[in-house]
């Protein structure tokens, strides 16, 4: 090469080197975390530009989360100095998505095909079993979808089944009747059927195959241990013979086995590709030893691993913390004032602090005190934007305006806002369409011309269906955010959650109009050659497939908030990992089967190795979840931490235990900083003497039940009743 590379590789250890300099052929890293992979990753595509003089378009790159995908562009275009255009990175939804788009018609598929998400395919599954009059109750619509999904993930279509007794043959007929609903709703696409149609429009279309085989002579993939089966095929299918593939993975971060994902795919590749070269490297540059000593200790009790040593050079730091919180207010207390006095001493940054937990129901108690201390924050995951009932509204309006078969979007606003339209004229659409195999839109346009409607009804569906037409007539706005706009307006959504006066209302309306702003961001971004969709039908398949990873609205500086699923790949200098309960992490499901624990365990080291300075733990010894009070013991996780390494953390205040199991007492303060316990005795300038029955709360939101002996229990804000202790 002409180009001076030495750049590139100078910021290597001489194991990376080899990695991102390894001939062109099979190359399989696997590597602990905080090893490097994703570093070697992008900076052998960077190589391939810079030295090997690879075109961009001949590179096509796989990460696990588009916020992975565009830092990895950004990196690449820093390293060689160019943009980095050309290059195809995504994950594999998105990039089998892009291939849909461009190839519709060989795939099968309409030009304006809309994708499911999964509370959309859901829907639609209980549709086809009302359709068939199936009970819901025996045909539990999830555990189809699970099935489904499953089989799609697999490779299989229902024709590929052998089902063996009547409970698969039945779910055989489903998973054939739910295709068919895809197909009469105008081409809708669910994520699993996104990947099956991509690999079989490759696996059908020799031409276009050869094409793409072509154009990507170099295929890296970040994260590999968790493909799942039709990713691995799909792969090896582009791939052909003569592709340079360029893989990394670690087979103790495997966390998806839940949704299909087969760690076995590191080993079927050795074994598929007899030619791959396997090159490890063990320097961590993350963490501190003290929390990759922990991580090591913990990892090392699985069983079936592929076996890795990971070592640092870097200080011993810091000892990990573990604080043995009473209830889930006293660890959010605990976490928020120490996230606050690692701003104030240390001079951390908000955004250098992670708080990760095994379920998303956990973030609420952190993000209501770090509410009420006021420190921003940001929660990944969750209930995503776009997964909103008001965004979903939105979008049904807009699908149908795209597609008028879209049966599901139909009936989500037929009567949204509420136009008269009640559930006998919405029977009257549905039986008709069954009858006549239509579609609700054509069934309502057959009833109404047949005069079928009684009056009120038919002059509200013609409203509905004129509305309809009239906001995609040639008058609608061509530019997408005033178009939005437009629609938002006429079709009533907006008037209608104006009327909400509560916070929820206002909530409502400021999200309509962050959907509008995204599609303002959106239309920016685009690249107006990538594909022939129009820019209403490129916005809704990103708001199906990639805008879920960030939230509007939230502060970018602010305490990070995500499950340890999503925090895979990130790294922060202080991870806070809470809930270290058993039942709660490892999961309930998850404690009578060996497998399944590994995979806990395997969550927990992901989590663990997220840290770079400081490692904070805890648990609570009383929690409330799904409404349900439960007392845990502390995670066997914990107890694998070799005692050297951890550190228990006393909390500030004097602490009274529990008398009773059930009303645990809280750490508090008052104005004179008096702790209260219960049963103890006080007295109120105006009620007089009384006996303390619970509290709840900390800080300033500190509440006392005190039973007083002239004026009954009464309910006190500490901070404010001045109790005295008498
Ligand atoms: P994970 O398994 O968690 O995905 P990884 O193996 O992909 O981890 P990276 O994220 O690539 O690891 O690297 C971890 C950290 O170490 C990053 O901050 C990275 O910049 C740094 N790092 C990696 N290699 C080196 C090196 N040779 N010199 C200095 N820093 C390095
Ligand atoms: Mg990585």
């Amino acid at each position: 090469a002409i180009v001076d590379s030495s750049n590139l590789i100078d910021s290597l250890n001489a194991a990376q080197r080899e990695a991102v300099t390894a001939p062109c052929g099979r190359t399989l890293v696997l590597a602990g975390a905080g090893s490097g992979k994703t570093r070697v990753l992008t900076h052998r595509a960077a190589w391939l530009l810079q030295a090997e003089e690879a075109s961009a378009y001949s590179i096509l790159a796989v990460t696990f989360t588009n916020k992975a995908a565009a830092e990895m562009r950004g990196r690449i275009a820093g390293l060689v100095g160019i943009a980095a255009g050309g290059m195809w990175i995504g994950t594999f939804h998105g990039l089998a998505h892009r291939l849909l788009r461009l190839h519709w018609r060989e795939a099968g598929l309409p030009q304006h095909f809309q994708i499911l998400d999964a509370e959309d395919q859901r829907r639609l599954i209980r549709r086809t079993l009302r359709n068939l009059e199936i009970d819901e109750s025996r045909w539990p619509p999830r555990q189809i979808q699970g099935f489904i999904n499953a089989r799609k993930d697999e490779g299989r279509r229902p024709e590929a089944l052998e089902p063996h007794d009547a409970y698969s043959e039945q779910m055989r007929q489903l998973y054939r009747a739910y295709e068919e609903a895809c197909r009469a709703g105008g081409g809708l696409v669910d994520f699993a059927e996104l990947l099956l149609r991509c690999y079989e429009l490759l696996r059908h279309q020799p031409a276009l195959l050869e094409h793409y085989r072509r154009r990507f002579r170099h295929i890296l993939v970040d994260e590999f241990q968790d493909t799942n089966r039709i990713q691995y095929e799909w792969l090896r299918l582009l791939a052909g013979s003569e592709s340079d593939v360029f893989i990394v993975g670690d087979d103790d971060q495997s966390i998806y086995g839940w949704r299909g994902a087969q760690v076995e795919n590191m080993q079927r590749l050795q074994r598929d590709e007899p030619s791959t070269r396997v090159l490890r490297l063990e320097q961590n540059y993350r963490s501190t030893r003290t929390i990759l000593a922990a991580a090591n200790a913990l990892i090392a009790r699985n069983s079936r691993r592929l076996g890795k040593h990971l070592w640092t050079e870097g200080a011993a730091g810091e000892p990990i913390a573990v604080y043995a919180a009473f209830s889930e207010q006293d660890e959010a207390r605990f976490v928020v004032e120490r996230i606050r006095s690692l701003i104030e001493s240390e001079g951390y940054a908000r955004s250098d602090c992670a708080i990760l937990y095994r379920s998303n129901a956990q973030s609420r108690a952190f993000e209501e005190t770090l509410f009420g201390r006021e420190i921003p924050y940001r929660v990944y995951g969750g209930l995503r934007f776009f997964e909103r009932a008001e965004i979903k509204d939105a979008l049904a309006y807009l699908r149908l305006l795209v597609n008028r078969n879209d049966d599901a979007s139909f009936e989500r606003v037929i009567n949204t806002p509420p136009r008269g339209i009640g559930v006998k004229t919405l029977d009257a659409l549905r039986s008709q369409a069954r009858q006549r195999q239509t579609s609700l839109w054509q069934a309502a346009g057959e009833l109404l011309r047949a005069g079928a409607l009684s009056g009120r009804a038919a002059r509200a569906t013609t409203a509905f269906i004129e509305l309809i037409d009239r906001l995609s007539g040639p008058l609608a706005e061509p530019a997408l955010a005033a178009r939005i706009e437009v629609v938002l307006a006429q079709c009533g959504l907006h008037e209608h959650y104006a009327k909400d006066r509560s916070e929820r209302g206002l909530d409502r309306l400021e999200n309509l109009d962050e959907l509008i702003s995204a599609a303002r961001t959106f239309e920016q971004a685009r690249e107006p050659t990538d594909d022939e969709a129009d820019s209403l039908t490129a916005f809704l398949a990103h708001a199906a497939l990639e805008a879920g990873e960030v939230q509007a609205g939230e502060q970018d500086d602010g305490v990070q908030l995500m499950t340890l699923h999503s925090a895979k790949g990130l790294e922060f200098p202080v991870v806070f990992l809470v809930g270290l309960e058993e039942g709660l992490f490892p999961h309930r499901m998850a404690l009578d089967e060996p497998g399944r624990l590994e995979e806990e365990r395997r969550l927990c080291y992901v989590g663990i190795t997220r840290a770079r300075q400081r490692l904070l733990l805890s648990f609570a010894e009383r929690r409330r979840l799904h409404g349900q009070d439960h007392y845990g013991t502390a995670s066997r996780f914990l107890l694998e931490l070799p005692t050297e390494l951890v550190q228990e953390v006393r909390a500030r205040f004097s602490v009274t235990r529990p008398q009773t199991k059930v009303h645990a007492v809280e750490p508090m303060v008052t104005a004179d900083t008096a702790a209260f316990s219960l049963g103890q005795r006080v007295r109120h300038a105006t009620f007089g003497e009384g006996i303390v029955l619970s509290c709840e709360g900390s800080g300033p939101n500190t509440r006392v039940q005190v039973n007083f002996a002239h004026s009954g229990s009464k309910w006190l804000v500490a901070a404010y009743a001045n109790l005295k202790p008498c």
